[in-house]
């Protein structure tokens, strides 16, 4: 169990919140509302979720589903495999609607000669930040389904599920978002020019949000082995699957090989 650091009470409904160290917005587990703590007074936060709409034995099948499924995996996968965990966690995310333009100047070889460029790149972007500062979970792959939105509820939740509170706050899930925006908006420069002598990224935030998302973390065990497999419980697709390698007979090899070539 973690330790608790104090107690103090939800602003809105004024039930007992237990923060726990690391946690910096709070989800009272009456009310449902998230407090952002700073000093001795609570900020209230505006505070969405994603509904679930896939409960545990939809999850069951749509990890049967994939198991069955798909290329790069072992004929025997569904058979051979046992579901060893599953849970449903409400994860925090933030969300940021950004419009990002990149001002650049470089400079086009590929071409064999050297042609100067410059230009705006122009995007815009619902850019996601975990607000947990472990564990492992592939934000960037994850859609967030954003059309599932739903006002923030505790009776909406699915029985069972663990709830996770976030260690980021907004302002620094900000930064965070404005780091990666640029970064990216760099990588993207690289289709343009191959060498780049100024960039700079202007940033609109245009809204930011807060949000619950449930995931089915869950893990089957095939030949002895454990993977893990993670389902949006909103949309219900596969965010994530770990696939077992080849067992390791030539015939198994070069039948992977040959799948290895078809997905391209
Ligand atoms: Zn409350």
């Amino acid at each position: 169990m973690p330790e608790l650091v104090e107690s103090i009470n939800c602003p809105k409904c004024g039930g007992p919140l237990n923060l726990v160290p690391g946690e910096v917005i709070v989800t009272c587990p009456y009310c449902g509302t998230a407090s952002r703590f700073q000093g001795d007074k609570p900020f209230v936060l505006r505070h969405s979720m994603l509904a679930a709409r896939v409960d545990r034995d939809g999850a069951v099948r749509m990890i049967q589903g994939w198991m069955d499924g798909g290329v790069m995996k072992p004929d025997d996968l569904r058979k051979a495999s046992r579901i060893a965990s599953m849970e449903c966690v409400y994860l925090p995310f933030y969300v940021f609607e950004v419009d990002a333009t990149t001002s650049y100047s470089g400079v086009l070889s590929r071409t064999g000669t050297n042609e100067r460029r410059t230009g705006d790149l122009r995007r815009d972007y619902f850019w996601k930040i975990l607000g947990r500062r472990s564990g492992d979970f592939p934000t960037r792959e994850f859609k967030l389904p954003l059309g599932f939105k739903v006002p923030f509820d505790t009776a909406g939740m699915v029985r069972d599920s663990r709830f996770l509170n976030a260690e980021v706050d907004e302002d620094e899930a900000d930064r965070i978002a404005r780091e990666q925006v640029d970064d990216h908006q760099r990588q993207l420069l690289k289709d343009l020019v191959d060498t780049i002598e100024d960039a700079r990224t202007a940033i609109d935030l245009k809204d930011a949000e807060f949000l619950h998302a449930p995931i089915w973390f869950s893990t089957y065990e095939y030949r002895g082995r454990t993977f893990q497999i993670l389902i949006d419980a909103a949309s219900g697709e596969v965010i994530r699957g770990d696939i077992p390698p080849p067992s390791g007979g030539f015939g198994e090899f070069m039948k992977g090989a040959a799948n290895d070539l078809f997905r391209r």
